[in-house]
């Protein structure tokens, strides 16, 4: 199914569709051939459908194209964040059970061992000697016949980015993948003439499904760097229509005075998501560039959930309105609450996942029956539908038996003059069962006086809510996907205010 609405239309297309960092392009027809003829080699080395493949692969053409020939095949496609050490790996092989392991030539004595023990045969890419799928795919074939898949088959395996706890992988179906990326290039207006600058890692939601698969889906190109390199995005961006990206894309760009009106000229849209943009990033960005950045929300799970409009009132702070298919409601002890009110984020339409994979409580605690996805993002609906995150349910404070919900302190914190961010935390609390810390990031070049700071924010706040005490810290703790780890920021302050 995917492989019929993503790839094969390629074929018929000899302009370029990659366009590299060193200047090179591939066209359409020549990146699927590259597909079919990994994935002859990847069935001489025994992948049938519904076996997995994991890639741990630094992003090039070839590790996207690994994506195409695992879904040629009708396998599963289980990309891995190439910042996971051997351990790690062990824990995601040995959840996961892949057929194949394909990883970089220059880790492959690092992890043959885990591939092993977990009984998965080892493949490089881009590697020399043995076991090299690049050497392997050399000869083969350059069409290939796709295998059979329906909506409901399993895709790929998406594991989430860990940011509360163990990663889960999310079992993604053909259905799921397509639905989005047809209702996002509808809803954002892609065609064939765009050109997508494309600097997000492809192992996660983000730079895989939303970016590369709306791409395919409409014949797009796109600039296919390696990563978020400054100089490399600056030197990319008057050539493209669109950027996706992730907040700190946006405050790197605006660290930079070649940042201008002029420089993002031939842009229609810039997007957001996978993290908080603060508001302040927001509205220097558009003075600086004309440009309103469009904030999306999303999550392994679901691919995107909610996006603000294209056309429209971008809202800034919100994630914008449900997508078209899909539900959204916002519950608290049970039932849905009043419009307006705080409660957790449930979605449901052809986007939410099918379970965990090898993980059924987690499964039955998080999907309902009835479809409905527990997100555990905490928010609320305005009157006309905008949707704000205030935070997450685990990073929700209760103090003395109030709720505290983090982002309403945090953005008082982010307003007092000195302060850069802030991440507010509950952390254990002899009278009051937990209490408010918050952890405060300077200005570049300034100095904070943490007391001063929660003095400026003290009559804004209700008692319970305001913090016990803050600290100073350089930068907040951040995954690879730039959101900050409050369980690591917990982990750390925990023993605080004990005796
Ligand atoms: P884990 O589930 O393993 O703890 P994770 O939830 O960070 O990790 P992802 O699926 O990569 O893993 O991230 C999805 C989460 O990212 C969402 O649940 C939400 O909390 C956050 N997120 C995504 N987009 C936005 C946004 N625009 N604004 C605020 N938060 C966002
Ligand atoms: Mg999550």
């Amino acid at each position: 199914m995917l492989f019929d609405s993503l790839f094969a239309p390629l074929a018929d297309r000899t302009g370029p569709f990659l366009n590299l960092a060193d200047g090179g392009s591939i066209s359409g027809k020549a990146f699927v051939a590259l597909v079919a003829r990994q994935a002859h080699a990847l069935r001489a080395h025994g992948l049938t459908p519904g076996d997995r493949i994991a890639a741990q692969v630094a992003k090039s053409p070839e590790a996207l194209a690994v994506y195409g020939a695992a879904v040629a095949l009708g396998a599963i496609f289980l990309p891995l964040n190439t910042a996971y050490t051997a351990d790690e790996v062990d824990y995601f092989l040995g959840n996961a059970t892949p057929r194949i392991f394909l990883c970089d030539g220059a880790r492959q004595i690092e992890l043959a061992g885990v591939a092993s023990k977990n009984h998965a045969q080892v493949l490089t890419l881009n590697g020399d000697g043995s076991g090299s799928l690049t050497d392997a795919a050399a000869g083969q074939p350059g069409t290939i016949t796709p295998a059979d898949r329906g909506p409901d088959d399993i895709a790929a395996i998406l594991y989430t980015s860990g940011t509360t706890g163990r990663s889960k992988g999310a079992m993604l179906t053909h259905r799921n993948l397509l639905s989005n990326a047809e209702v996002l290039a509808d809803l954002w207006r892609f065609d064939a003439r765009d050109v997508l600058l494309h600097a997000l890692p492809i192992f996660h939601t983000h730079g895989l499904f939303v970016a590369s698969n709306i791409s395919l889906l409409t014949g797009g190109q796109m600039i296919f760097l390696p990563g978020f390199d400054l100089e490399a995005v600056i030197r990319a961006l008057p050539q493209a229509t669109t950027m996706m990206g992730v907040p700190t894309f946006y405050t790197r760009l605006l660290d930079d005075a070649r940042l201008t009106r002029d420089l993002v000229a031939g842009m229609r849209l810039l997007v957001s998501g996978s993290a908080p943009l603060l508001a302040e990033t927001h509205r220097s960005f558009e003075e600086r560039t004309g440009h309103r950045i469009l904030e999306r929300y999303g999550m392994t799970e679901t691919n995107m959930n909610t996006s603000n409009p294209y056309e429209g009132d971008r809202r800034a702070g919100t994630v914008g309105l449900p997508l078209p298919g899909v539900e959204l409601r916002i519950m608290a002890e049970g039932a849905e609450v009043a419009q307006g009110e705080v409660g957790v984020i449930e979605v449901r339409g052809p986007n939410v996942f099918k379970g965990y994979w090898q993980m059924p409580e987690k499964t039955r605690e998080e999907l309902r029956e009835d479809g409905w996805f527990i997100t555990g993002d905490v928010g609320f609906v305005d009157a006309d539908g905008y949707v704000t995150i205030v935070g997450r349910a685990k990073d929700l404070v209760i103090s003395g038996g109030f709720n505290v919900y983090p982002k309403e302190v945090e953005l008082l914190l982010d307003e007092v003059p000195g302060v850069l961010e802030s991440a507010v935390i509950g952390v254990p609390h002899p009278d009051f069962g937990e209490a408010v810390l918050a952890v405060l990031v300077p200005q570049k070049g300034r100095t904070l006086d943490a007391g001063a700071v929660l003095e400026v924010i003290r009559d804004k706040l209700a008692r319970f809510k305001q913090p016990k005490a803050a600290v100073v810290v350089e930068s907040l703790p951040r995954n690879t996907m730039g959101k900050v780890q409050k369980n690591v920021l917990r982990d750390t302050y925990k023993g605080w205010f004990q005796a």
